[in-house]
């Protein structure tokens, strides 16, 4: 792992000066502060990117809105791991245009996707309407960008590749009062050969964790229930003497009612230690995202990925060995270049004998840049699609098995929405779902539910009373007598 900078005090400061003068840009204009509509696609870490975003838009005095319509900024904070995400930008951009030129509507791109210079120089040619463009590693330099783009009256291209920095300190407005994502690295040094993360997040870097813990104990203090642990692969987070297993400990060990997960781990680096923190945890969620990709040894082999089969099988065997009540998930790229029907069909095998909760499932789409793009792919279109359709109804057909089963169970969950079949949504411990009716006032709570019915993985329960937050690991699935 490459030595974490962090970005300087007077740099930061720099920035601030920034935000000051387009205080001073408003109030000079007569203007009404100015009010944005920040729209994120892709992972969890971009949500946690946004979240820094609009906490800087703050600090320059903007408002918020909902949509693009109502704002005097568009913000779109873009995906590059898949391709439909790439598309839909440049369509939703490119329907702004009128916006741009009737009310003087500002558009701005930023994120994975434009951090790829092949994708900026598109946006420079073809579309003059865009106002600013800015890489993963200028983040924390919006208030300057900003500046340039409004006091200098100019179109402002800023994705140069700053490696190995981290920005601390920067102003944060969270998208929710219970439910808090908590980066812990940024970047990636794996070089699976069909990813465009370590391209375009750069390499890994740490934060400190004086820092996480203190921002946890934070959270926790504020009433936070779930705090999210973020990294492309948090196994590998180094800093000093702390490895991911330390510092899960040690987040496990403040006071208070809440959950802890993480994502995400990668199987190369899943250790015993991991699995045994996990295991005695009393926040940590018995729940494991372990993308797996694919079944077969030498499609892993040809994507980088540093296991076999047998290898991952082990250490699903070893986790639940760990945790038996364990609810494992996975991502699933199907049709990778050069796979065949018998290499997929060794996915199915595995799906099958591992029985994840659920699969995030991709099809294989070329990336610009990555080793795979330049791999023959003879397979049709067509076909992969087909594939993908066999292993959707696989899983789905295991997933109904498993939630078949709940009924007359007990699942505590924390409440997170307002529901579609009933008055509220939950979330359990292991990920699972469930509605169930009661007052609004629960969201944001933890509640007991008892299972009432299982219709394919959709679950309905009724909400009981019952005590003692945290028996045997939370949210442990407990046999009604
Ligand atoms: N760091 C995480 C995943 C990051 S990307 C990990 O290693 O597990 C999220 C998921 O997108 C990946 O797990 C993979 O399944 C999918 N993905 C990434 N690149 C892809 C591509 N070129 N085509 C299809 N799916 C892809
Ligand atoms: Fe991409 Fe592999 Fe890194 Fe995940 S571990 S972000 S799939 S390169």
């Amino acid at each position: 792992m490459s030595q974490t900078k962090l970005v300087s005090p007077e740099e930061l400061a720099r920035q601030d000066e920034y935000a000051a003068l387009l205080h001073e840009y408003w109030i000079a204009r007569r203007q009404e502060p100015p009010r944005a509509f920040v729209h994120t696609y892709g992972c969890q870490g971009n949500e946690a990117d946004s979240e820094r975003l609009r906490g800087l838009l703050a600090r320059c005095g903007f408002g918020f809105c909902n949509s693009a319509e109502e704002a005097d900024l568009a913000l779109f904070n873009t995906c590059a791991v898949r391709e439909h995400a790439e598309d839909r930008v440049f369509g939703n951009v490119g329907r702004l245009k009128g916006l741009r030129q009737t009310r003087g509507l500002r558009i701005a791109l930023c994120g994975c996707m434009v951090q790829q210079a092949h994708v900026a120089e598109k946006l420079r040619r073809s579309f003059p309407f865009v106002d600013l463009v800015f890489g993963t590693h200028a983040l924390h330099r919006l208030p300057e960008l900003l500046y340039q783009m409004y006091a200098g009256g100019r179109r402002v291209f800023e994705i140069a590749d700053t490696p190995g920095e981290i920005a601390e300190g920067l102003p944060l407005r969270r998208d929710s009062a219970f439910k808090a994502w908590l980066p812990i690295m940024y970047g990636c040094d794996n070089f699976c050969s069909y990813c465009v993360v370590p391209l375009v997040r750069g390499r890994e870097r740490s934060r400190a964790p004086e820092v996480l813990l203190e921002e946890a104990r934070g959270l926790v203090a504020a009433g936070y229930k779930e705090i999210t642990l973020l990294g492309q692969n948090v196994n590998s987070y180094r800093s000093g003497d702390y490895d991911f297993p330390r510092l899960l400990r040690e987040l496990d060990a403040i006071e208070g009612d809440f959950w802890l997960r993480f994502m995400t781990s990668h199987p190369k680096d899943c250790s015993p230690a991991l699995l045994e923190t996990m295991a005695a945890g009393r926040h940590i969620a018995r729940h494991l995202h372990l993308p797996v990709q694919c079944g077969s040894d030498r499609v892993l082999a040809a994507m980088n990925r540093g296991y076999t089969q047998a290898q991952y099988l082990a250490l699903a065997a070893l986790a639940r060995e760990y945790m038996p009540d364990l609810r494992m998930t996975s991502d699933i790229i199907v049709g990778f270049p050069g796979e065949t029907y018998e290499e997929f069909r060794e996915t199915l095998t595995l799906v099958d004998a591992v029985g994840y909760a659920s699969l995030f499932t991709f099809l294989y789409s070329p990336r610009e840049g990555t080793r795979a793009a330049a791999m023959p792919d003879p397979v049709p279109h067509a076909e992969k699609v087909r594939w993908f359709q066999e292993l959707t109804a696989l899983q789905e057909a295991k997933a109904a098995a498993g939630c078949a089963a709940l009924p007359g169970k007990i699942l505590r969950l924390l409440c997170e929405t307002p529901g579609k079949r009933q008055a509220l949504a939950g979330r359990s411990e292991g990920s699972q779902m469930v509605e169930f009716d009661g007052p609004t006032e629960l969201i944001g709570q933890f509640v007991h539910v008892r299972v009432t019915k299982a219709r394919g993985w959709l679950l309905d329960g009724e909400r009981i009373l019952q005590e003692s937050p945290c028996p045997q690991g939370m949210g442990a699935i407990k046999h009604t007598p």
